[in-house]
């Protein structure tokens, strides 16, 4: 079988140590063993969700995770105001009406992030306090957008509604300060960022939530997060967990800290920033809108003369390299370039070289090497900013770092 280059936002190139940590041998998930597993892996996640509040983890993907938040938080008849920005966010606003929740959502041009000046008037209008809870989305991977969740949080202001926030392709991008930004609920899941392989979804829950989620009149059970917690005091959870993939997250984990948390955001960083400069280099548009690009994922538009269909299956086919495409009404206009996951810098070379020269027979393009030339230069570029970055704090470094590139 030929070696494919995942470059899919997720699930994502999982390196040998945490493939490898898969077979060990199972352990008893009533046992100490576990125990000592599942207290190790929920304490190391909460400096990366900047919270010291607990964070449980559950078996099931970032979906069944957000099912949990809402089920958990919110009542049938809730008045929520949703914030999406693609998919993962209308994603957000069904699972909450499917459990009769009233959603209104603020609108967003596709490819823009959240303005927080519109959450902010709409919340302004809510004098009553109406609106029970907001929807929110860290990173929407459908449209390659991050949004600025520290100026989201600032918008909310003292408005009591409880916030829910989507985070399952960004969280460990870059810093993330739950307690600090007084969100109630976050959601991350183990196939993105963590670099480990899908079947958890991670979920951080605030002080005053955890009060409020006995009020909840949502029908649940398996997504129960009062026995999630309770089971977790002993160590253990609720059902049976998939204990092979907690094996791998822990090592993933490691990884993740042996690296540092402001390498890992420096490197998505600079993979996205090369990404990019590729992009301009070759002649094509990012879809994300200056100032709101994800480090994640990079969407870039397909011109007309290109089909984008025609173009991943080259590159899976030919180059072993694979691409997302546009999701919904974005199928066929824009492909997806994740940077999460163990890839290397060659890699990411590779996958571009593979690109460029498969735009470039399909009529895209007229200086082949150019993208490559660009993405080499990014990368020098980032190089340098480092050395001049000096000893600084992790939150200064993740605020420059992400000025030059958005
Ligand atoms: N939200 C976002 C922002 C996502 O990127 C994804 C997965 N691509 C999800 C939710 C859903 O996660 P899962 O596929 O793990 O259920």
């Amino acid at each position: 079988m030929t070696k494919e280059l995942l470059f899919i936002p997720g699930p994502v190139a999982v390196s040998h140590e945490v493939l490898a940590a898969q077979a060990r041998p199972l352990i008893d998930h009533r046992g100490p063993q576990f125990t000592r597993l599942l207290q190790n892996v929920t304490q190391r996640l909460q400096p990366i969700f900047g919270t010291t509040q607990e964070v449980v983890i559950l078996g099931c993907s970032g979906t069944g995770g957000l099912e949990a938040g809402v089920t958990n938080l919110f009542s049938p008849g809730d008045k929520l105001l949703a914030c999406p920005v693609g998919v993962f966010g209308q994603r957000l606003v069904r699972i909450a009406r499917a459990f009769g929740c009233q959603v209104e959502e603020v609108q967003t041009k596709a490819g823009a992030a959240l303005d927080e000046r519109e959450l902010a008037s709409r919340l302004r209008n809510d004098v009553e306090g109406s609106i029970r809870g907001i929807l929110l989305t860290h990173n929407e991977t459908s449209t390659g957008v991050e949004n600025d969740m520290a100026a989201i949080s600032a918008a909310i202001g003292e408005h009591p509604a409880l916030r829910l926030v989507d985070s399952v392709s960004g969280l460990g991008a870059s810093e993330f300060k739950m307690d600090d930004w007084d969100f109630d609920v976050v959601v991350s899941a183990s196939q993105k960022v963590l670099a480990a392989p899908p079947g958890l979804s991670m979920i951080a829950v605030s002080e005053r939530a955890w009060t409020l989620i006995q009020n909840s009149q949502t029908p649940r059970f398996y997504f129960d997060l009062r026995k999630a917690r309770e089971f977790a005091q002993d160590g253990q959870t609720p059902w049976t967990p998939p204990v092979s993939v907690v094996f791998a997250l822990e090592v993933a984990l490691s990884r993740y800290e042996e690296q540092g948390p402001q390498n890992v955001w420096r490197r998505h960083e600079a993979y996205a920033g090369a990404i990019a400069a590729a992009v301009e280099a070759i002649g094509l548009q990012l879809f994300s809108q200056p100032g709101a690009h994800s480090r994640t994922v990079v969407a870039i538009e397909t011109p007309q003369t290109v089909d984008a269909q025609r173009l991943l299956q080259t590159l899976r086919q030919s180059w072993g390299v694979v691409l997302s495409p546009g999701q919904q009404e974005l199928q066929g206009k824009i492909i997806r370039m994740g940077t999460m996951g163990d890839l290397s810098r060659s890699d990411v070379i590779g996958a571009l070289g593979a690109l460029e020269k498969t735009l470039f027979d399909q009529h895209q393009g007229t200086n082949l090497g150019a993208g490559v030339e660009a993405a080499t230069r990014s990368f020098s570029a980032s190089d340098a900013a480092k050395r001049d970055d000096g000893p600084k704090s992790d939150s200064k470094v993740g605020a420059q770092t992400t000025a030059a590139f958005r």
